[in-house]
Order: C-alpha cells, then sequence, then structure tokens
C-alpha cells in the first residue's frame, strides 16, 4: 500500500480544472466541476468504506511497541531470514540482496553450519548481520528448562565460531518467536546478553500450503502496513524457492515508500 502516494497534497485551486486538457474554461464552470467530483467522491467513500480502508488485517504474533509512523522519523525495514544456511536458497537470497545492494540479518541453525562454513563467511563477508536462533531448532529439547535453552544458545554459537573464529553475535531469535514463552525463558537470554528480536511483518513463507511469490509479496505488503520500523520474517531453509522469488519486489515496494534497508542492532 503506498501510503507516500496517499499523502500527496490535493490540488484544490479552481485553475486546475481550467488548465485540463490544455483548454481554458470559465471560473463558474469549474467550480461546478469540483462540486460534482466532491458529491461523487463523497458517495464512493461512503458507499465503500471496506475496499478504501487504510487499515490492512493486522498478522498474527506480531509486535507493535515503536513502530506508530511518525513524521520526519525515518522509515526503517529489516529483513531476516531464519532456518539457515542451506545450499539450495542461502547462496540465492544472497545474490539478490547483493545485486539490490541491502543488508540482511540471518538467524542461523547451528547443526546446518558444518560443511556449509564458506556460507556463513560469505554472509559476513557481504555485511549482513548474523544472529543466533538455535542448534537443534526442537522445541521440546530447548524449552524444557532455561538450562538446555542456554546450551541449545551456546553450542549455535560455537557453530558460527567454527566457520567465524572473531565473530561475536549479540542477536537472537528464539525459534517460533517469543511469543507465549515464559518470562523466564525470556529472561534468562536477556541476562545472557543477547538482544532477541521477534518480527512484526510476514511473508508467510512457512505456512502450509507453501504460499507463491506473488501471495508472499502480498503477505509482506499487508502486514507491514505503513509501520515506521517493519520487521520482516523470511526463511532461507530448503525448498524455499518463492521466498527468493519474491525478494526483488518486496525491495522495489519497499524501496519506492521510502524505507531504509538495514541489520539489526546489536
Ligand atoms: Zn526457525
Amino acid at each position: 500500500m503506498n501510503a507516500q502516494k496517499n499523502r500527496r497534497p490535493v490540488e484544490t485551486d479552481a485553475c486546475f480544472f481550467a488548465r485540463r486538457n490544455g483548454k481554458r474554461i470559465s471560473a463558474h464552470t469549474a467550480y461546478t466541476m469540483k462540486f460534482l467530483c466532491a458529491i461523487l467522491l463523497s458517495f464512493l467513500f461512503a458507499a465503500c468504506p471496506a475496499a478504501c480502508s487504510t487499515q490492512p488485517e493486522q498478522p498474527q504474533n506480531a509486535d507493535y511497541s515503536h513502530t506508530e509512523t511518525q513524521p520526519h522519523e525515518e522509515r526503517e525495514i529489516f529483513l531476516t531470514f531464519d532456518d539457515g544456511p542451506t545450499d539450495s536458497v542461502t547462496p540465492l537470497v544472497l545474490d539478490v540482496l547483493q545485486k539490490e545492494s541491502v543488508k540482511a540479518t540471518f538467524f542461523l541453525i547451528g547443526r546446518q553450519i558444518e560443511g556449509r562454513e564458506q556460507i556463513v563467511r560469505r554472509i559476513a563477508a557481504e555485511g549482513h548481520a548474523i544472529g543466533i536462533h538455535s542448534y537443534s531448532h526442537e522445541y521440546g529439547k530447548i524449552y524444557a528448562t532455561p538450562g538446555t535453552l542456554l546450551r541449545d544458545i551456546e553450542d549455535c554459537r560455537t557453530a558460527i565460531r567454527k566457520a567465524l573464529p572473531q565473530y561475536e553475535p549479540t542477536l537472537y531469535r528464539f525459534p517460533g518467536g517469543s511469543f507465549g514463552l515464559s518470562e523466564t525463558l525470556k529472561q534468562t537470554v536477556k541476562e545472557h546478553g543477547l538482544h532477541a528480536y521477534d518480527w512484526n511483518a510476514a511473508t508467510g513463507d512457512a505456512n502450509l500450503p507453501l504460499p507463491d511469490a506473488k501471495q508472499q509479496y502480498r503477505n509482506a505488503v499487508q502486514s507491514a502496513a505503513d509501520r515506521q520500523k517493519i520487521i520482516l520474517l523470511q526463511h532461507d531453509c530448503v525448498g524455499q524457492k518463492n521466498t527468493v522469488l519474491c525478494l526483488p519486489s518486496i525491495i522495489a515496494h519497499f524501496r519506492e515508500l521510502g524505507y531504509t534497508f538495514k541489520t539489526l542492532p546489536n
């Protein structure tokens, strides 16, 4: 939804009508035309409130804090990719990001890093941020106790360090998001010095059946609505070719709306 276009000032001068088609018409005729247009527009807005709404459906489980649009503040979007690295999808995502000169954040699964260290090094070398997602991504094991959660985090950190010995990941995303988790588990991560991020928009690329690229684009646009700061959830796990296909359109859309693409801050 193009909010900037909606905010374009409306030309109210009667001469606007007088200039149409390069013809000069009388001021009286111009004002009559304006009056009729106003009546017609009032009728249309009253007749179709749903179609004219600027409030798209909100995504579930979204964090809406600090996302209200404020005038003159920078609009930012943080593309995030979970569940990589993979041989088949992560390099394709990186190719698109490189071509578009866009930086993103990758939340990695530790057990998938072995044998794909070069991909992890490429993510870092191209200026993207790397965060801890999980080692096993098995909810039952991870969330059993604060201790099992920390073990999973540290195993993932160790796997990342095998690819990038100097890298100190401080970003974290709870597998499945933090929605519904106990305060104890959330506090455990915080006290461990990690900055956890959920999301407030999504392409739905983890839904079943898998949405096609056009639907993923629509999901991203609709769920992001008109927020000042957007954290978009996507996945670069096996089989996510549609995630790659819709990425250029998503980037073009938010770029046109004036958003700056950034990596999540530490
Ligand atoms: Zn995940």
